[in-house]
């Protein structure tokens, strides 16, 4: 058979690229820049992009994302964390890991067995014991299935009780340990959006995108306070407020794995941002560290 492009013989199964035979995927592709476009089967599109990087032909993206493989949002109390990953994990057909559902988990069989929440021989102990699973579930309202033991306790981890006491258990470090090898497990399938404390600096520092949010006190705050009055809860917002920074405090100031961004994070400050806002700037972070 005869190459389209490069008119040489040759033999074998050709690569076809609209409806013509190539000899190779480069020939395919460089009979693709005529038009200015590129497409083809996945698989062609990334060898001709890998051809065309090697051949210096500047800047070239097909219209396909292709993301980082691991994504990994930290950020502080009520930034918005949970519902950035799961809205993101599900743009872009990834599995949604939220490592504080994990510590939740935790905390909630904890308190269930009457265990002290500063126990630092017994909780390491639970951690090994119980079977905690997280599972993506975009029919959740959370985004995920929480399994304590098979019993799915997605609502009891998010009680006022939990709250008060999670940062106490996730402080330990036996306890941190534990749960990190747990999480690297989850992980380790890859394509997955992880969001926690540590995600980017202690349990995936190999994650392609890392990202930090923030955003005022004042403002996370406000955002719980609605979440709360939304779903039926009374909640007096300076009490919120006050949860908020003392959580902060604990979380930031710990000696084990304190929450603080990367030297690689990309910070985005999401006070001004909209949800869809928060997602389409790491949507387009996702895309751009793959179009060279
Ligand atoms: O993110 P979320 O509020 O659900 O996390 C609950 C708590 O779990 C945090 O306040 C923090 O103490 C702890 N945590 C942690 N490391 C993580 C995720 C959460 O210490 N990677």
């Amino acid at each position: 058979m005869r190459c389209t492009h490069c008119r040489e013989e040759f033999e074998g199964e050709s690569v076809r690229y609209k409806g013509r035979d190539y000899c190779c995927q480069a020939c395919a592709f460089e009979a693709s820049l005529r038009t200015g476009s590129i497409c083809g089967s996945r698989s062609s599109v990334e060898a001709g992009m890998r051809y065309a990087r090697t051949q210096d032909h500047g800047m070239v993206c097909d219209d396909q994302p292709k993301p980082a493989r691991v994504i990994a949002i930290d950020g502080p109390v009520a930034v918005g964390k949970t519902s950035v990953g799961r809205l993101l994990a599900q743009r872009l057909g990834y599995r949604f890991i939220d490592t504080g559902a994990m510590y939740r988990a935790l905390t909630w069989k904890a308190l269930q067995l009457g265990i002290d929440t500063q126990d630092e021989r017994r909780l390491p102990q639970l951690a090994d014991e119980v079977d905690i699973e997280v599972q993506s579930d975009t029919g959740e309202p959370n985004g995920y299935r929480a399994l304590v033991d098979g019993r799915d306790v997605a609502l009891e981890i998010r009680s006022t009780e939990v709250e008060a006491t999670v940062s106490l258990v996730s402080r330990i470090p036996e306890v941190r340990r534990k749960m990190v090898a747990k999480q690297r497990a989850l992980a380790q399938q890859g394509r997955a959006v992880v969001v926690g404390r540590d995600i980017a600096t202690v349990v995936l520092p190999q994650a392609e995108l890392k990202i930090f949010l923030v955003a005022t006190p004042e403002q996370r705050a406000l955002r719980r306070y609605r979440e709360l009055a939304e779903s039926g809860k009374g909640a007096d917002y300076d009490a919120v407020l006050r949860d908020l920074q003392a959580r902060d405090g604990i979380d930031s100031t710990r000696g084990d794995s304190p929450l603080k961004p990367d030297a690689d994070s990309r910070v985005i400050d999401t006070t001004e941002l909209t949800l869809e806002q928060v997602v389409d700037r790491i949507y387009a972070l996702a895309r751009d560290d793959r179009c060279l």
